[in-house]
């Protein structure tokens, strides 16, 4: 007796036995029992999910010899030798190697003939998004005007590469996934019917893998069965059949992620290569790995990790050692890397060896939006700290840290509800300027927009200001010191001051005088300073200079001589 791979010899006869698309079995039932019978239907959806199956039982439904009955019987020839793919009636059409327009023309033709024996023509005509734009142009002609006996049943994986006026003729089904329970429930049917045992969590693997796909699992349970040559279905051997990780590989993998131990790991996916293993499928495996401990890590339940009891603990034990943010880094990079991997299989293992080295230093990498709450904290202080300075950006949209004016500060605490006193406090510390008297850090901090501007009217001043360097600040009059005369001199001109005085009131709001020293005469002034001055000169010294303690505040640093 010959042998029948499963796909045929399980392939569902009616539409209770169709697996995991209820909502268009039902229709489809409604449909016939009603008499609703369409001329061209869309069948769409990925493969193995029941396009095919549901065109034939359709077909049978109609052409069965007890009348249109949506339970035809199956005994009949007619169902008999549908079922079989005999009928003269049925007619499936590969589109992808029937794609031209002679073939469609040719088909338009025999459209027109009467069925041989059933009441229908049945179309079935399966990948028609292959078909050229000539061909869909001639098929539309028979579409528009179609012969009572004839149905259209096209399937497609792709429906939006088919014209809007071809979709618009259809009536259209999209048929899911399969569901890996579901799967699981006919591959296990299947063992029973044939007296195989089986290791659950074999079947699971090939359930899983199939990844909503019937066809492929049954096609994976037939290579296992000829690979054992037996009458059992371990996990092992499905591993073996599907070029699959084993999973305790894959946990120690994981496990070298986790002990951020990159040579382990990339010597680890060194004796997978040499084993033969491919690495897309590796990589794949990993991801699949790292999406159930992100499914553990969150919380989800098992219907939708799809794993053995034995692995959960392991996998809790794992994602207890990962954040949630690193389980998505590494997936993502495991999948930059499968992409990779499909442009350069050359060096899909560098690809790979690199990227288990990316893996295991992903838990140290700070996560961006770490970064950018330090970087807007950092802001909120400059913005205490430098009112002045984000006033002036009052038209940027993007800067929301701008102090309020005082007066709008009293509504917008009386928005804030339950507010504690120290809260209210520590509103008030960051909403005020810290002062509002000029001081001498605020002009030094300042000085390159002031210096910007002159450079603007006049270059060569500014050149000899940017020389200077500013060194106090008392009764309003600026000291600006010089090395040399020759860049003293560039800037003492009435009309050179009068300009840097107009620029520093444009840019601080003060009417400041300035005065220009030599450093030489600095020095001998300094002696005859007084006490009073020198108090309010602030300390160079760069232990205790106050801006020194800022920039530290700012950046949370500490000293470290
Ligand atoms: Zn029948």
């Amino acid at each position: 007796m010959s042998y029948t791979v499963f796909a045929r010899k399980y392939r569902p006869q009616t539409f209770e036995e169709v697996i995991g698309q209820p909502h268009i079995s039902q229709t489809l039932i409604n449909a016939i029992n009603t008499g609703r019978i369409s001329h061209s239907y869309l069948f769409c959806g990925s493969r193995g999910t029941g396009k095919t199956t549901t065109a034939r039982i359709l077909a049978k439904c109609l052409n069965c010899e007890t009348g249109i009955t949506s339970t035809p019987c199956g005994k009949c020839s007619v169902c008999i030798e549908v079922s079989r793919g005999m009928s003269m009636d049925i007619i499936e059409i590969d589109g992808a190697s029937n794609r031209g327009i002679d073939e469609i023309r040719d088909l338009r033709e025999r459209v027109m003939l009467a069925p041989a024996r059933g009441r229908y023509k049945v179309y079935i005509i399966d990948e028609v998004h292959m078909l050229t734009p000539e061909a869909f142009n001639a098929l539309l002609k028979t579409l528009e005007e179609p012969p009572l006996h004839v149905v259209f049943i096209f399937a497609t994986t792709e429906p939006h590469k088919l014209p809007a006026t071809i979709l618009s003729r259809c009536q259209r089904f999209d048929f899911r996934r399969i569901s890996t329970q579901d799967i699981l429930k006919q591959l296990q049917y299947i063992c029973d019917k044939e007296g195989i045992t089986s290791d659950s969590n074999g079947l699971l693997l090939i359930a899983r893998a199939a990844q909503g796909g019937m066809r492929d699992a049954e096609g994976v349970l037939d290579q296992v069965m000829s690979y054992t040559g037996g009458k059992e279905v371990k996990r092992d051997d499905v591993l073996v059949v599907m070029g699959m990780v084993p999973e305790d590989v894959l946990v120690a993998i994981i496990n070298a992620i986790i002990n951020q131990n990159g040579n382990v790991a990339v010597e680890m996916v060194n004796v997978l290569i040499n084993k033969g293993v491919d690495m897309s499928q590796l990589t794949r495996d990993v991801i699949s790995h790292l999406r159930n401990l992100l499914m553990v890590k969150i919380g989800c339940g098992e219907g939708v990790l799809d794993i053995t009891t034995e692995s959960k603990d392991i996998l809790k034990e794992q994602s207890m050692q990962l954040s949630v943010e690193s389980i998505l880094k590494a997936i993502d990079c495991l999948r930059e890397a499968n992409e990779q991997m499909k442009y350069a299989y050359a060096q899909a293992g560098t690809i790979l060896e690199t990227t288990m080295v990316r893996l295991c230093r992903i838990q140290t990498e700070i996560p961006l939006s770490e970064i950018i709450e330090k970087l807007s904290q950092m802001e909120q202080r400059m913005a205490t700290s430098y009112p002045e300075l984000y006033e002036k950006r009052e038209c940027s949209e993007h800067l929301q840290v701008r102090p309020l004016p005082h007066e709008l500060y009293e509504e917008k605490v009386e928005e804030k509800e339950e507010y504690t006193e120290t809260e209210r406090h520590d509103d008030y510390q960051s909403l005020i300027p810290i002062s509002t008297e000029m001081s001498l850090e605020k002009i030094i901090q300042l000085w390159p927009a002031v210096t910007d501007t002159i450079r603007i009217k006049r270059p060569p001043v500014a050149s000899h200001l940017s020389c200077g360097r500013i060194v106090n600040l008392s009764d309003n009059i600026l000291t600006i010191e010089f090395d040399s005369s020759f860049h003293k001199s560039g800037v003492d001109k009435p009309e050179y001051r009068e300009l840097i005085e107009a620029k520093i009131h444009e840019k601080t709001g003060k009417a400041l005088k300035i005065k220009t020293v030599l450093a030489q005469e600095q020095k001998t002034l300094a002696s005859t300073v007084t006490v009073s001055q020198t108090k309010k000169m602030p300390s160079i010294h760069p232990v205790n200079d106050p801006r020194i303690e800022r920039v530290m505040d700012m950046f949370e640093g500490n000293r470290v001589t």
